[in-house]
């Protein structure tokens, strides 16, 4: 059988679908991949991206943070592609039980998703670092210089940088949900980077997929890989 048409039959036989999803997913949108050799990492800025998307740079060199935040992160004007929107769908229909991603751009709640887990936050909520008082991602991406709060603090992305641990409840959701899912679909990750690796080791069900353009170091444990773009293959799904 052809891998889309088994996809397929995996897809319609499966009750509690899993999706998780890193950079591939975006890329199709038009926003860059941090870790590609074109993305972010090999950008020519004073310091690594890496080290400017860091705790601790944040709060030493906060103007340099923003500047870089506001220049490579802005992603308000990206629409969801087909990846997003075929997730949509599933949901609708009540096979797909949660959406786990590394990417912090919005563009599963965008496409209409309602269970999204974002392991790494999202550029749409910003909290005031006085008062908490949360800020949209408009106010952030338009304020001059550093945003600051009405009361005076300095506004800080709810956006998980280097430096800093995942948020628990969100990672102990994601991986009940994975223990408890029948079909895992990982898409558009090399699975090197945390937590991605240790994640879908927590996945009990019978079938893992994984869709990435590159090998990964867990095709030999996957049901079925398929080795393409994203576009490419959930342009043919139903
Ligand atoms: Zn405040």
């Amino acid at each position: 059988m052809d891998k889309i048409n088994e996809l397929q039959k995996l897809i319609n036989e499966s009750k509690k679908i899993v999706f998780f999803g890193g950079a591939g997913v975006s890329t199709e949108s038009g926003i860059k991949d941090f870790r590609s050799k074109d993305g972010l990492y090999n950008m020519k800025y004073k310091w690594p991206p890496e080290m400017i998307l860091s705790k601790s740079f944040f709060y030493e060199n906060t103007k340099e943070f923003y500047k870089f935040y506001k220049d490579k992160l802005n992603c308000l004007d990206k629409e969801p592609n087909i990846v997003h929107n075929y997730l949509y769908k599933l949901e609708k229909e009540g096979k797909l039980t949660a959406i786990v991603t590394q990417n912090i751009d919005g563009l599963h709640q965008k496409a209409g998703n309602k269970k999204v887990y974002e392991l790494h936050g999202s550029i749409y909520r910003n909290y005031c670092l006085r008062c908490n008082k949360f800020y949209d991602a408009e106010y952030v991406f338009n304020s001059k210089g550093e945003p600051k709060c009405k009361c005076g603090g300095l506004i800080k992305p709810d956006v998980v940088l280097y430096q800093e641990n995942l948020d628990e409840n969100t990672l102990e959701e994601s991986i009940r949900l994975i223990s408890e899912a029948d079909l895992l679909i990982v898409a558009g990750t090399s699975l090197t980077v945390y937590p991605a690796s240790g994640l879908i080791r927590y996945f009990r069900g019978k079938n893992l997929v994984i869709i990435n353009r590159d090998t990964t170091d867990y095709d030999q444990i996957a049901s079925l890989v398929i080795n393409d773009n994203l576009k490419n293959v959930f342009e043919k799904l139903d």
